[in-house]
């Protein structure tokens, strides 16, 4: 039997309400977040994907509780978020931190790092009476220096001050980390450096992290599990190793299809190249959301919505498409090929011979 996940998200929805007119009625509501289910064990990494407006970030304060959620439960370790009351709710909160796309605007300019990273020691009553030293410790476990806890955000490069807000997120010994497009602003060489130490500090600590991302090639390299979505649902679900080797909604497929290769001249792969913009997730597309920019939409991708399955539940790979079986064997999904005239002629006449006839 696997043990209890770590963290249970279920049927999570996040409707944001489209406020207008003179008394800021609610005229319409964004759908961020429709009936998102995951799994995550400890230790894992699970890299959500998708373009900018599917609902990923949202995903992600829904996780910390940063937002209330229309729907939907989160459980993080058997303890149902929603039924916390908020001195309880407070204290889980150091269970759960976060690691943002832009540490300069994440820091807060006026304070130096060590009273950065004391703050939360003190709000959690952690390490009392040797802050000083705990606060040299997690500057050495990011790859700091202890002299640094007396530097202003301003006097850092990128990729220390995201090692900063790493330090940050660490100072109270949380067991999952959502990592909000934490690489996303770095040089690609800063990007591999905060990679791997997030990756060192998984193994060490045995965090669990959700990575989010607009790009597979990032998640590539620190993700166990990949979520790809598109328009607030995860679309695609597997392990990572499966998702490139065998991506099966044309969505995963489009984005496999656009991370860059060395020498393009020898790409097996075939370029899939999407169709038109996101549609507007005030007014999403019936059916399968993904119609719209699909190249094998059907007449039903426009009435029914896929459903996924259970990601995480003891479902190695779970696809949100009617037609992900044919796609994979494209040949099913061809239209007939012309009959010549004799074909037609026997056709005709076979018709014929099964045709009620008058008496
Ligand atoms: Fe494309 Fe239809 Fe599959 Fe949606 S359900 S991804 S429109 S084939």
């Amino acid at each position: 039997m696997s043990p209890r996940p770590l963290l249970q998200v279920e049927d999570l929805v996040k409707h944001f309400p489209v406020r207008q007119g003179l008394f800021g009625r609610a005229r319409a509501s964004v759908r961020a977040v429709q009936g998102v289910s995951f799994n995550l064990q400890a230790g894992q990494t699970l890299g959500v994907v998708g373009e900018s407006g599917c609902g990923k970030s949202t995903l992600g304060r829904l996780v910390l509780r940063l937002i209330e959620p229309t729907a939907g439960r989160v459980v993080f370790d058997g303890v149902d978020l929603g039924q916390l009351d908020a001195a309880a709710l407070r204290a889980q909160r150091r269970h759960v931190q976060i690691i943002f796309q832009d540490p300069f605007s994440s820091l807060n300019p006026r304070m130096t790092v060590g009273q950065m990273l004391t703050e939360p020691l003190a709000l959690h009553g952690l390490h009392a009476g040797r802050h000083r030293e705990r606060v040299a410790e997690l500057l050495q476990t990011v790859g700091l220096a202890p002299e640094h806890a007396q530097r202003y955000p301003h006097e850092f490069s990128g990729g220390q001050r995201q090692r900063v807000g790493i330090a940050r997120a660490l100072a109270v010994e949380p067991r999952l980390i959502v990592c909000d497009e934490a690489v996303s602003a770095l040089d690609v060489s800063v990007q591999a450096q905060v990679v791997n130490l997030l990756q060192d500090l998984q193994q060490r600590l045995g965090l669990a992290y959700i990575f989010i991302a607009h790009d597979l090639a990032v998640v590539k390299h620190i993700a166990t599990h990949i979520a790809v979505m598109y328009l607030g649902r995860i679309v695609e679900w597997a392990d990572k190793a499966t998702l490139f080797a065998t991506p099966r909604h044309p969505y995963t497929q489009a984005l496999l299809a656009a991370i860059p290769v060395p020498e393009p001249g020898l790409d097996p792969r075939q370029r899939v190249l999407l169709q038109g913009d996101v549609p507007s997730p005030t007014h999403p597309p019936e059916g399968c959301a993904f119609h719209t920019r699909c190249p094998h939409a059907q007449p039903r991708c426009q009435q029914d919505v896929p459903a996924l399955g259970d990601p995480g539940g003891g479902q190695g790979h779970a696809v949100a498409c009617h037609l992900w079986r044919e796609i994979e064997s494209p040949a099913a999904l061809r239209p007939p090929p012309p009959r010549s005239d004799g074909q037609a002629l026997r056709l005709l006449r076979l018709q014929s011979a099964f045709l009620p006839t008058s008496s």
